[in-house]
């Protein structure tokens, strides 16, 4: 940072969960940033009398609560539209909901509705997201244009699948098209932005890929240094029908790790049906998890073993994972994380239920481990990137806090309300590396 880069300071309730389940905050608390990064957070009533150099540029709002930006680990632009739709469990819905509706996202209307996504993540209060997109390069490119132009942090690849894929496409030829125009993407965004935008090779799941493909995708990621992202043990029927494919193979992991695909820059969706094997295999890999509990509860899959995967050394991030998850609101994802580990408990014994701090982690600084960046996102520690979601304690309060006053709620209180009823109607503003890429047009803001 030069001396002449101006500052700007937010003040609120200041809170983070550098730790699995400790919250740090300050309740009259302030973040200032300047340069894209954080220089401090504290106390309000010592940083703002503080003397400096440079002037603070103060944003006061009495009801904010001033969060790390959220992190979306698995999500599907393609399929936002038709959220809370079809029945079903995951192979039934695909076919039917998913995949017609993915086949229609190209040409114009596909590279329109592209643009569209990333102002609504913004809005829901997120500043990263892992996408996948359809499988054709011109949508692809266009949600990435899209992508660059919002400042959001994107990690986002072409949807991968050569085996019963709903393109027209001869099937012979399927595999080296979809490596050729995953390498084209690929070569063209991976690191743009400032390095805010890269590329994730994306095959689909085992049985919607050959071998083929998914060994040549995992051989490209390497090559590039790129993430993979994939879908992993979602549902019992996708674990059974993976065994009948791949007889020879141990079980479903053992099939990304014959195939390469397993690493430490990969992540994978669900790991909901998973046995001790594949869970130690995965965490000596470093691979990672995005877990998804709207979508696994929308789509009957079951509810992934929280505890038992992070005491197996994985880290774990959330997935809003719409249009399985009815919405891009991580807030409600916290919710579900919660409440999902709660009803296991109900039938099982000695299951640990998450707090709000320790949903809070996993959307913010367990996201930014999955990705590989929690030294530069995840909390308000100085010197990271100042990635900020600013809520209205007011919007989420019942009369608008004329019963309840924002000022008399602990930070505990002011984080359980965001998680029961946070949303984008309470979202205020919303930064990347210090740049707004979201203001409502709430009254309420500074
Ligand atoms: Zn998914």
């Amino acid at each position: 940072m030069t001396p002449e880069q101006p500052l700007t300071g937010i003040r609120g309730c200041v809170i983070d969960a550098p730790e699995y389940g400790k919250l740090r905050s300050w309740r009259d608390g302030a973040v200032v940033f300047g340069g894209g990064r954080i220089v401090e957070v504290g106390d309000f009533q010592h940083l703002g009398k503080k003397p400096r150099q440079q002037p603070v540029r103060w944003l006061h709002n009495e009801h904010a609560a001033i969060f790390p930006g959220l992190i979306d680990v698995h999500t599907h632009l393609p399929q936002y539209p038709v959220v809370a739709r079809g029945r079903g469990q995951l192979l039934d819905w695909l076919h039917h909901s998913i995949f017609p509706r993915e086949k229609a996202f190209t040409g114009p209307p596909g590279q329109r509705e592209a643009g569209a996504f990333f102002p609504e993540l913004a809005r829901h209060g997120t500043t990263t997201a892992m996408i996948y997109a359809a499988i054709y390069e011109d949508s692809c490119d266009a949600a990435f244009r899209a992508a660059e132009k919002s400042g959001l942090r994107i990690v986002m690849g072409k949807m991968m699948m050569d085996v019963g894929t709903y393109g027209t496409m001869q099937p012979r030829k399927v595999l080296s098209v979809s490596m050729l125009e995953s390498e084209r993407l690929c070569r063209h965004w991976h690191g743009r932005n400032d390095g805010l935008i890269e590329y994730a090779f994306s095959p689909r799941f085992a049985l919607a890929c050959s071998e083929k493909l998914m060994r040549e995708a995992a051989a490209m990621a390497g090559q590039f240094g790129c993430y993979i992202q994939t879908h992993l043990a979602e549902t019992r029927e996708e674990c059974e029908r993976v065994r009948h494919l791949f007889p020879a193979m141990k079980d479903y992991t053992d099939v990304y790790e014959k195939c390469g695909l397993v690493g430490s820059k990969s992540v994978f969706g669900h790991c909901i049906h998973l046995s001790e094997r594949e869970r130690a295999a995965m965490s000596a890999a470093g691979a990672k998890v995005a877990h998804c509990p709207t979508a696994n509860i929308y789509l009957s899959s079951g509810i992934m073993p929280l505890a038992e995967h992070r005491a197996a050394g994985l880290k774990v991030g959330l997935g809003t994972d719409v249009a399985a998850g009815p919405e891009l609101n991580l807030w409600q994802v916290m919710r579900s994380v919660i409440e999902s580990q709660k009803m296991r408990g109900f039938y099982e014994p000695g299951v640990q239920v998450p707090t709000p701090a320790h949903a809070l982690h996993l959307a913010t600084q367990g996201g930014a481990e999955v990705l590989g960046k929690s030294d530069q996102m995840g909390t308000f520690d100085i010197g990271k990137d100042a990635d900020i979601t600013v809520m209205d304690i007011g919007a989420m309060l019942p009369y608008r806090g004329s019963a309840t006053k924002p000022d008399e709620l602990s930070p505990e209180d002011v984080l359980s309300l965001c998680v029961y009823r946070g949303g984008p109607h309470a979202v205020l503003e919303t930064f990347v590396r210090g740049r707004s890429v979201y203001r409502s047009a709430s009254p309420e803001l500074f």
